[in-house]
């Protein structure tokens, strides 16, 4: 990769050959050719400008929802956690988020102007950035019912204003303006002057029940059918407790994969391939992953199974 035309304190913050599973939530993933964390919007347009035009680049939050395969990834990762953390009302019903804000923090704090529904937000453990780019959605709640317009930045480095209305939002799928990146959004909310921290302690001790939270994961690795759940699916075709390396369906919730703390990303991602043709033969569905997958399988010869004489 050549020289990239940065201030010196600039470049001297962009990583070469960063471990990406430092920053994924299932701790998997091999290095990324390029990881920069832009301290704001300003050195985040700087960055990609000073990348040849042909550098692919991957923006990520808190890898809550990212497979990055063992090979890393090529180009550069953004990673807009913490460096796009605006978060301010704008008036009596509108906020204004960054990218990279924790969307629990976003839940507490319109929780504190008594704005909402937007408790549902504490249930997700990503960035508000990578719960645009999913239309992240939790206890009946859904990110995109609340924006009325997005900030992006292209290719070029250029900020763009757009309308909620220039993009194709549905269940975990969000589609509009190629390569560009979610700097944040204006949200809508209502007033609730009732909404409460101890709403937001109850969402999450009922979570807490039923998912295997604390343990490494991605959260549900597949998105539910039409009229169906795929934990259900996944747990009558006798799934549940499938281990594969270091992987395993979660005996807990059967739409998690956990990492015991040994997994490659070759491991997750063989048993979601045997997960999904398991569920095809049995009961005639084919499921469609919720989780990402991104980056270059590994070369056997440096996978980390390999190295660690597990193959
Ligand atoms: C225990 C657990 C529970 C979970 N529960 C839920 C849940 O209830 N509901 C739910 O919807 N999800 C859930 N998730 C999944 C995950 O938290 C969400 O999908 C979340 O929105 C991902 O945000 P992130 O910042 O981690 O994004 P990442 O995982 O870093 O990225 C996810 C995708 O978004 C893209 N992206 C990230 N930031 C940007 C940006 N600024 N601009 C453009 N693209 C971007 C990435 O390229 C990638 O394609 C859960 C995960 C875990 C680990």
């Amino acid at each position: 990769m050549n020289a990239l035309a940065l201030p010196p304190d600039i470049d001297a913050r962009v990583l070469r050959g960063e471990p990406m599973s430092k920053h994924t939530s299932w701790h998997v993933g091999g290095p990324a050719d390029l990881f920069f964390k832009p301290l704001n919007a300003e050195e985040l347009a700087q960055f990609i400008r000073s990348l040849a035009p042909d550098t692919p680049v991957l923006w990520i939050g808190l890898g809550s929802n990212l497979l990055v395969r063992d090979g890393g990834v090529r180009g550069a990762v953004i990673d807009t956690h913490g460096g796009l953390g605006e978060l301010e009302r704008l008036s009596e019903n509108e906020v204004w988020c960054g990218a990279g804000v924790a969307c629990a923090k976003l839940a507490k704090q319109c929780v504190k102007w008594g704005l909402g529904p937007a408790e549902f937000f504490a249930g997700i453990p990503g960035t508000f950035g990578g719960a645009l780019a999913m239309n992240a959605g939790a206890f009946g709640g859904e990110t995109w019912a609340h924006v009325v317009s997005v900030a992006t930045l292209d290719r070029q480095g250029i900020r763009r204003e757009r309308p909620a209305g220039d993009y194709s939002v549905g269940y975990r799928h969000v589609s509009g303006p190629e390569n560009e990146g979610f700097l944040g959004a204006k949200l809508r909310f209502e007033q609730r002057e009732q909404a409460s921290q101890e709403d937001i302690r109850l969402l999450l001790a009922r979570r807490k029940a039923s998912q295997p939270i604390g343990a490494w994961s991605c959260g549900s690795v597949f998105t539910n059918p039409p009229g169906d759940h795929a934990a259900r699916l996944i747990e009558s075709a006798g799934l549940k407790g499938t281990v594969l390396g270091g992987a395993k369906v979660s005996p807990m919730h059967a739409n998690f994969i956990v990492n015991d703390g040994t997994a490659s990303a070759a491991d997750i991602e063989r048993l979601i391939e045997h997960v999904m043709h398991i569920v095809e033969q049995r009961h005639g569905v084919r499921l469609t992953t919720e989780v990402r997958i991104v980056g270059e399988a590994a070369r056997s010869a440096d996978s980390p199974a390999r190295q660690e004489g597990r193959v």
